[in-house]
Order: C-alpha cells, then structure tokens, then sequence
C-alpha cells in the first residue's frame, strides 16, 4: 500500500461519446467525461477537489473537515487521510444513528474521529471563531472546508477537463456547493457555456457560492435550479424511473443526488431544441456510488 500522494491516484477519466436518438434529432453531440471511473472510492470530482488540501495537510499530519453522514466527500476524505498516514476529524451534521451507516462505519474503519455537532452548530462551520475553537478541542490539523469547497479545491477541479481538448460547446456539470462548477468555469475557453444543475431546493445562493471562486472574467455560466426533485438527497417516480432508463440505454449508474439530476435536465434541454446544431456538449459525471 502506498503511502505517497502520486501514487493515491493516476488515472485519466475516459471521455466517452453517447449515442441516441434524440441526439440525431437535435444534430448534437454528447460526451461524458467519467470521473466516476477514476477510482474505487475517491469517485468523481471528490479526489480533484482533495488533492491541494492534502498536500497542505501533510505539512501538519492532521485535518478535520465538515459533512452530513451520507456524505461523499467525508467517505473520500477518510479514506485518503487513510492512505496517506494523516490523522483525520470529520465534524458530522446532526445526531449520532446507530448503527452507523456504511459512509460512517468505513470512515470509521479508516481511522477518521467522528465528532457530532447540532444542525444549529453546523451552520457556523465556515465561521473562524468556530473552527478555531474546533481546533483548540482536536489539536493543530488543516481545516477542509465542507466538500472540499475552498480555494484550493477549486485549484484541483480546474484540473478537471485538463486531458481533454477543450473544444467543447457547453459543458454541464451537478452543483452541491459549486466548488467543482467554479473550477471548471475558471478552467473553459471564454466560447464555451457551462451549465449546472443545483441538486438543492431554492439554491439562488449557489450563484455567489460559485461567483466567489472565480478568477477570469468568465461570464458565460448559469446554474439551473429546476431539477431539485424535492431537494437535496430527495427523489421521485419520475427521477427513478429515468435513472433505469438511462442505465439500460448507455450502460451508466446514475446516483440520485446529483449525476441523476443533471442527465434529466440535460435530456430534456436536448429534447427541447435547447442546444444548437453542430454543438458538442461534454457532461461530467462526477460518481458518486459509495462502494
Ligand atoms: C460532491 C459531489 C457533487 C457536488 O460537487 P460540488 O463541488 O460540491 O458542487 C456532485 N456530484 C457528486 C457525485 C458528488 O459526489
């Protein structure tokens, strides 16, 4: 086992091109960059979002970083702690629930010390009084923000498109805390258009969340709130039924939260005469099955 972070993590994400129908029609063309092919645990756009901040955390050998118990990037962050010989935190949302589910027992089982904190708490977790009275109660350790969603998981999700050709028309991505969509915007020629769509309820506040990590003057991004299906970890019928369909027709596993989401709006757009003839689009799937 491998304790060096080249080693962590190697592999270029397969740029894979779609074929259906509908795309005929609308005379486009889809590619999906898979980032959940990338590796068996730290999945999709997690492992890009981590990379900065673990090469900070190893000058200090600690970190401590924010979730709720289903999260994806505690499980991804436990694990790399893991790999890596750092010693980890994960300040959990909400009360303990036993047994613990899987994402929880294994970031347990990878040595992470799981700390629970109020709903009412966790909303201080970017609060600096905060997070310094956190590190007086765990000791000296580099804080990661909740999703990796700070300056230098932005750094890693520009490398996100880094081995394609950028020559894309749009590229459409999901948004929990828009870390990922900033990285890509900052990382797009000024051409090219990217849409997220926001798995949260009501999330106009993603518009600042992504503005904030921007570098460029790149104006051309929106993020589509109309896919929600209820909220955040929340699905229907409708969502389900589409994720089977999706997964017999091109033989990709579509999670719930986010990656089902962003393939529904982005099929429908495409239905809907939403992109112009001629146009190559590039979706990215960010994984997301926690194995
Ligand atoms: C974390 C995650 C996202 C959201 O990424 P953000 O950078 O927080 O917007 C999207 N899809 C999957 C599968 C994820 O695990």
């Amino acid at each position: 086992m491998s304790l060096s972070l080249e080693n962590l993590h190697k592999s270029k994400p397969n740029l894979q091109k779609l074929q259906h129908d509908s795309f005929v029609e609308a005379g486009i063309e889809l590619f999906v960059l898979r980032l959940d092919e990338i590796h068996p645990i730290i999945s999709g756009n997690k492992w890009y979002k981590l990379k900065y901040n673990l090469i900070e955390a190893q000058k200090i050998g600690k970190l401590l970083t924010f979730g709720g118990a289903y999260s994806n990037h505690i499980f991804a962050t436990a694990w790399a702690a893991h790999q890596l010989g750092l010693k980890s935190v994960g300040i959990i949302r909400g009360e303990e629930t036993l047994p613990l589910n899987h994402t929880l027992s294994k970031a347990k089982e990878w040595g992470m010390e799981i700390h629970y904190i109020s709903r009412t708490e966790y909303r201080n977790k970017n609060d600096e009084e905060f997070v310094n009275l956190l590190k007086a109660q765990f000791g000296e350790c580099f804080v990661v923000s909740e999703g990796g969603a700070n300056d230098l998981g932005v750094k890693g999700a520009e490398e996100i498109l880094q081995h394609t050709d950028l020559s894309f028309n749009h590229v459409v991505c999901s948004v929990g805390t828009g870390a990922m969509m900033a990285g890509i915007v900052n990382s797009v020629r000024e051409e090219t258009s990217v849409t997220g769509y926001a798995s949260l309820k009501g999330a106009s506040f993603l518009n600042e969340e992504v503005a904030r990590f921007l570098k460029g003057g790149h104006q051309n991004w929106s993020i589509n709130l109309d896919y929600h299906f209820g909220g955040y970890a929340k699905t229907t019928d409708i969502l389900n039924d589409f994720i089977e369909k999706f997964e017999f027709d091109f033989e990709i596993k579509l999670d719930r939260i986010y990656n089902g989401k962003m393939f529904f709006g982005l099929m429908e757009r495409i239905r809907n005469g939403g992109f112009k003839a001629g146009n190559k689009i590039v979706a990215i799937h960010c994984g997301g099955g926690q194995n």
